[in-house]
């Protein structure tokens, strides 16, 4: 089970655009969203968030989240601006008014190269589908097995010394086919 993100709350909210006349309305209108959203959530492809870039203060503040990436943030020109960027990759710097603003860029840009990391998890419609498949698939091999059985209906195995089974000689590895089968037509049974 998932929990909804107060954050995609806000930013569908904030996204959609309307602004609400009541406060009342506000509240009935979240509600709604949050119901909307709760409905889509299981549908939508990746269900985890990347995590905050922790900063470390210093003469130039610093993120690390994995070895070989580091995020620079510090004071720049004009006064009271900040920059950031993505150490050894210069083209990502960016100047902001605030530091908040810089490190948010920061954010987006390491959001936007895990996330292009991350294959989609593919759609509930095709894991049902395949399921079926694989359902229809165990039924089939269910029956033939079951047809090929028959013939040895109460016929047990004997095994010999060297643990050959003298009643069916159709031995793999060591143990007789006819267990073997036997013994996934029942496991079949219970998984499906
Ligand atoms: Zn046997």
């Amino acid at each position: 089970m998932t929990t909804l993100p107060e954050e995609a709350v806000k930013a569908y909210i904030k996204a959609f655009g309307n602004t609400p006349r009541t406060k009342a309305m506000a509240v009935k209108n979240e509600q709604k969203v949050r119901h909307a959203l709760t409905a889509a959530l299981p549908f939508l492809p990746v269900q985890g968030a990347v995590k905050k870039l922790a900063w470390t203060k210093g003469v130039v503040d610093i993120a690390q989240p994995m070895p070989g990436m580091k995020y620079v943030a510090c004071n720049t020109t004009p006064k009271g601006s900040w920059a950031w960027w993505l150490d050894n990759a210069p083209e990502t710097r960016g100047v902001f008014t605030s530091e908040e603003a810089a490190k948010a860029a920061a954010q987006a840009d390491y959001e936007r190269r895990i996330l292009a990391a991350i294959e989609a998890a593919p759609p509930l419609s095709k894991l049902k589908a395949e399921n079926a498949r694989l359902k229809a698939q165990l039924a089939e091999a269910r029956k033939a097995l079951d047809g090929l059985l028959k013939p040895f209906e109460g016929d047990d195995c004997r095994y010999d010394h060297h643990g050959y089974c003298q009643a069916h000689f159709l031995q793999e590895v060591d143990e007789c086919c006819v267990k073997i089968a036997r013994r996934a037509l029942a496991g079949g049974q219970e998984d499906g």
